[in-house]
């Protein structure tokens, strides 16, 4: 058996593969166009669901052999706001929060610290040539369905997490602010065809937070964006026959753009097919499309019917003694 395994992609869904399949003898090359992990991102803080599956997602990690070598915030306490109320629900590890980007401590870093320590080759500044059999492609997003865009900044303002939909906020969409340990993020989602007005959706955000933020520590933050890629595709592989993993696939969460959970997964599934030859297609549509399907129909509910969604979902979630349980059952 060749136990050589090329991976093109460095992020958390290639970096996720890499871990499981060295641990279980295979010599792994990453291929990282840029010069380092987590380029794409700004140490914000982003939210790793804990919802669509029964399984904690920590100890789903864990389950697959990668270590926790990262720092991780649980949220137990959500503010949802609609329309100017707001309601905070208890949701015991309803989240983890991770940093995303090139520091210490970061999701991404985390896993390369973990990674090259176990002796994966990870290649920086490097796109293979066609002389590379590349077996898994986990490139990250390649077309854009749903933009982020927002301001890290630096704080003394109290921890507190929040999350907010209505007119106020982009149409269909959301704004969140998440504030832990002095560093904090706000950020708003839409879709393509409201790009346009993204800097109004952003500075809309900031006025509705007001009360929760200091907006001198705002202003002097730094503004980022990004996108995000959620496809459901008949064929999980690329044109070269290479599985796709992580957004590079599609893979992720289409009603609130949660991606990271499906990029560990999808790393899993396509280590997991090569360590006991199964196959990647089975594998995903066993266990990926079917929450997939479900966050579509969800996200063309709050698109087409907003004024009905957003209500319906602040006072079902408001109301619900176990939210997180609520949460599981949209997806099942
Ligand atoms: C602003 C923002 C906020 C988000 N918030 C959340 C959140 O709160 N919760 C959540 O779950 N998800 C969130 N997401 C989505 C989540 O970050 C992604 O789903 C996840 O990072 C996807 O991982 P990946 O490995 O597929 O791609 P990435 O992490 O993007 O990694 C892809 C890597 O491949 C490299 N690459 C690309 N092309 C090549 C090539 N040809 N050769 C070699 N290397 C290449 C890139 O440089 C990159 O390092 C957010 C995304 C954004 C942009």
């Amino acid at each position: 058996m060749d136990k050589k395994i090329n991976i093109m992609g460095g992020g958390i869904s290639g970096l996720a593969c890499a871990i499981i399949l060295r641990k279980n003898g295979y010599k792994v090359n990453v291929y990282e166009k840029k010069n380092y992990v987590g380029t794409r991102f700004n140490d914000d803080w982003q939210g790793l669901e804990n919802w669509s599956e029964k399984i904690d997602v920590l100890k789903q990690i864990e389950s697959y052999g990668i270590d926790l070598t990262f720092d991780y915030e649980p949220i137990s306490e959500l503010n949802i706001h609609y329309s100017g109320k707001m309601k905070t629900i208890k949701v015991k590890n309803g989240c983890y929060l991770v940093r995303r980007g090139s520091s210490k401590g970061c999701l991404d870093t985390g896993l390369l610290e973990q990674a090259e320590k176990l002796g994966v080759n990870v290649h920086f500044g490097s796109k293979p040539g066609k002389e590379v059999p590349i077996k898994v492609n986990a490139t990250g997003p390649k077309k854009a369905t749903a933009f982020v865009k927002g301001i890290k900044f630096k704080t003394n303002s109290e921890s507190g997490y929040h999350m907010a939909f209505g007119k106020e906020i982009a149409t269909g969409f959301y704004s969140y602010l998440l504030i832990k340990n002095g560093h904090g993020t706000i950020a708003t989602v839409f879709n393509r065809k409201l790009a346009h007005d993204s800097e109004e959706f952003l500075r809309s955000t900031v006025d509705y937070f007001s009360d929760f933020l200091d907006r001198t520590e705002v202003a002097s933050g730094k503004k980022f964006g990004g996108y995000g890629h959620f496809e459901i595709k008949k064929d999980f592989h690329d044109e070269n026959g290479a599985m796709l993993i992580g957004e590079a696939g599609g893979f992720q969460d289409y009603l609130w753009g949660f991606g990271m959970r499906y990029a560990i997964q999808s790393g899993n599934f396509a280590a997991r097919s090569i360590i006991e030859s199964e196959s990647y297609d089975d594998l995903i549509k066993g266990n990926l499309i079917r929450k997939m399907e479900h966050s579509e129909r969800n996200r063309f509910i709050f698109e087409t019917l907003a004024p009905l969604a957003y209500p319906c979902a602040y006072y079902s979630l408001a109301a619900s003694k176990n939210p997180l349980k609520l949460l599981n059952i949209v997806y099942k």
